[in-house]
């Protein structure tokens, strides 16, 4: 048994975080109305920018993320206009529903949990209505499906008028992203999946089409408008008293990020990917993800073997030291996720497999 030690966490979020960040948050509280939070504000913004690949501008909120799923339809989809949603997993429904409760007319091309969308769904979708705004799920988290945005970004650009709305929760700093390149109006993510740093901190790169719309539509709401976050951003700022140790921590994380390279990020997530199904393949596990849209962030194993998750989870912690994922909404239990994204290394990925090994060996 392993007691009073830290039990570390193996979950698609919040994630673990390094000591060294964690401590990032600690240092003397500042005021936000002072040049020193002016300064940190724009070092975290040079950096935010470049890990997005944007030009444009990245929102800081303190918020989770959700909130900026309010925000992006709030100030981006026109009153009696349509909104598209892309759904198939516990994430992507329950951003249709965000824009419902704000009120907005929402059409969803629905797929089984487990598949992908294609550039061919949306294309027919805008051929035969009209759309403020395509709001897709970059990595579904429950199911482990990375959606195809560069392709689907494609589509969407023949459409002036759509705008191009991607959360990107779980896949940001994990996965490739490309903001700019891929026609992206809002890229929006939080702060305790890929970027690894505690929760409460929200980031969305916004084009200047986007924020040239929000201008001209009404009832925005406060807290997330992008017009009033403009203004502030410009002056290195934010409306509100920003979550300044989690700032801190951001531009922390941001330097360990940029020394190790966005693009060798994403490859250390993939290669963590290939090793996380050999194993799971090897076991006689199934993958719940549609093949060749598998996430390097996460993956949702088919649990074939019937394998006690509860238990497995118990093992884990007294064991092993790791607090495990139990499966998603409805499928919980007959799936479960093996989250391989942060700042997660192939040795620790190694050792939480090698327990579930030990774990499956005690069983029988
Ligand atoms: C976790 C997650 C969210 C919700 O983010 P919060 O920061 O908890 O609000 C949204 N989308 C995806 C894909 C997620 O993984």
């Amino acid at each position: 048994m392993r007691q009073n030690e830290h039990i570390r966490l193996f979950l698609p979020g919040p994630v673990e975080v390094r000591r060294e960040i964690l401590e990032a948050q600690t240092q003397w509280m500042i005021g936000h109305r002072t040049g020193e939070f002016a300064d940190l504000f724009a070092r975290l913004q040079d950096k935010l920018k470049r890990s997005f690949f944007t030009e444009s501008r990245v929102y800081v909120s303190g918020s989770s993320g959700s909130g900026l799923w309010e925000g992006a339809i709030r100030c981006g989809v026109r009153d009696e206009r349509k909104v598209l949603h892309l759904t198939g997993g516990a994430f992507s429904e329950r951003w249709a529903q965000i824009s419902r409760a704000n009120g907005k007319q929402v059409d969803c091309i629905q797929v089984d949990w487990g598949r992908a969308h294609s550039p061919d769904m949306v294309a027919d979708a805008l051929n035969k209505a009209s759309y403020d705004a395509v709001c897709v799920v970059h990595n579904e988290t429950s199911t482990g499906v990375t959606n195809p945005i560069g392709a689907i970004g494609e589509v969407v650009r023949q459409h002036p008028d759509s705008f191009f709305f991607v959360d990107t929760v779980s896949g940001y700093l994990g996965t490739e992203l490309r903001v700019d390149d891929w026609g992206i109006d809002i890229a929006l993510t939080s702060s305790q999946k890929a970027f690894a740093l505690p929760p409460g901190v929200a980031f969305a790169a916004v084009s200047d089409r986007l924020l040239e719309r929000a201008a001209t539509i009404n009832n925005r709401g406060y807290y997330f408008d992008f017009v009033t976050l403009e203004k502030s951003l410009l002056k290195n700022n934010t409306p509100a008293t920003p979550p300044i140790a989690l700032m801190h921590a951001a531009d922390r994380q941001m330097d360990s990020i940029l020394a190790e390279g966005i693009e060798a990020r994403w490859a250390r997530h993939r290669a963590m990917r290939d090793a996380t199904h050999q194993w799971a393949l090897e076991r006689g596990f199934g993958l719940y993800a549609q093949e060749g849209y598998r996430s390097d962030t996460v993956t949702t194993v088919e649990n074939t073997l019937g394998i006690d998750v509860n238990a497995l989870d118990k093992f884990m912690r007294s064991e092993v030291g790791f607090a495990m994922d139990k499966g998603y909404g409805v499928i919980k239990g007959s799936t479960f996720r093996l989250p391989h994204m942060g700042d997660v290394t192939i040795d620790m990925l190694l050792e939480v497999l090698g327990g579930i090994d030990a774990f499956m060996a005690s069983e029988n």
